[in-house]
């Protein structure tokens, strides 16, 4: 068993970028791996103004600045793929300040990949390895949320970009006319995510936005068809909004209705999975469009992973620690 937590809450620590001034009082106790399974990990930080003073934040686990994207993807992701062949649901997020790592974690790069591309590459390797007697197909969609509204990042749509959120008579939550793309292979998947990566940040120039300043969900769906029986599992990967500075101040009206969703929405996150992590029977999905939409992957038999991306950025000392706070109030 990894966890009694139906969300894993775990911290990844950036290395510091050319030239960028670190927090020196930060630091990581029993850092993942080499010490795997230590039940303590810990990120320390001192108080600047009395060193003797150390302010210690538990986590599942604690990946170091050396930590690596395949320790990343083997320790904490590798076995959500192979929960969704059984008909699962599951959810990564990456939660932190802008600059932490969250795309990096999450996309990476085309040298180094994230767990997005990963995940991709070991579900349809699962898909290749099933018995001749079943059969799997393999579809992705990816939205943004901004500003509480939903936009498909698959399609170009100019009239009504914005999608809306329903719920049929089952009482599960959709967003209408979301479009998903079948994934043959992982040439199907890079021209697919690029495309729609592109899409992201032309919107974001156009409509004034910042893709830091919202949600990006990618949904894989795996339909696995076996003798005449069908088990449909998804894994939800998420790259949220940063976390910083989100207090709602300044004259400018779209910075502070963006702050506004900002904040409104990482805090109903924090308090759905800490009430999940709880075992609490009343979980406020409701309060935001982001665990509304995602509300089907978290609790229940759901699992889930929260990564909180860390900088080590002196500068965002403070957003660091809100982030550690955030961290642990979400047990
Ligand atoms: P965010 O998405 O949280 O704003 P990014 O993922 O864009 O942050 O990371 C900010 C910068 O730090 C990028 O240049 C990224 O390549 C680099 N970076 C982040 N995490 C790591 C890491 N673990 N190893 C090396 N470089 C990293
Ligand atoms: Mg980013």
């Amino acid at each position: 068993m990894r966890s009694v937590h139906p969300i894993r809450i775990v911290a990844r620590l950036r290395p510091p970028l050319p030239g960028e001034l670190c927090d020196s009082s930060l630091d990581i106790e029993n850092p993942t791996p080499p010490t795997q399974n230590q039940s303590q990990q810990y990120i320390s930080i001192k108080n600047p103004r009395d060193s003797s003073q150390v302010f210690k934040f538990q986590f599942n686990s604690c990946y170091g600045a050396d930590s690596t994207q395949n320790h990343i993807f083997s320790n904490e992701v590798r076995y959500l793929i192979d929960i969704i062949f059984q008909g699962m649901l599951a959810t990564v997020f990456a939660y932190g300040v802008t600059s932490s790592g969250k795309t990096h974690t999450m996309q990476g790069t085309a040298d180094d990949p994230g767990i997005i591309p990963r995940a991709v590459e070991e579900v349809l390797q699962h898909k290749s390895q099933l018995p001749s007697s079943a059969s799997a197909q393999v579809a992705m969609s990816y939205m943004e949320i901004y500003k509480d509204e939903v936009y498909d990042l698959l399609t170009q749509r100019e009239n009504s970009p914005k999608l809306s959120v329903r719920e049929n008579s089952a009482g599960e939550v959709f967003v209408a006319n979301l479009s998903s793309r079948k994934i043959d292979d992982i040439s199907d998947f890079e021209t697919i995510y690029f495309e729609a990566s592109k899409r992201r940040s032309v919107a974001s120039t156009n409509l004034n936005r910042v893709s830091s300043r919202s949600h990006a969900i990618l949904t894989l769906t795996i339909k696995v068809s076996l003798e005449n029986k069908t088990l449909t599992g998804k894994l939800n990967l998420v790259d949220l909004a940063g976390s910083e500075n989100n207090k709602i101040t300044g004259n400018d009206p779209t910075r502070m209705a963006e702050s506004s969703a900002i904040n409104k929405s990482l805090s109903v996150l924090g308090q759905v999975v800490h009430a999940l992590n709880q075992g609490a029977s009343r979980i406020p999905y409701r309060d935001s469009k982001l665990t509304r939409l995602l509300q089907d992957a978290l609790g229940g038999s759901s699992l889930g992973l929260l990564i909180c991306n860390i900088s080590p950025a002196a500068k965002f000392r403070q957003d660091t620690l809100n982030t550690l706070n955030f961290a642990v109030r979400t047990k």
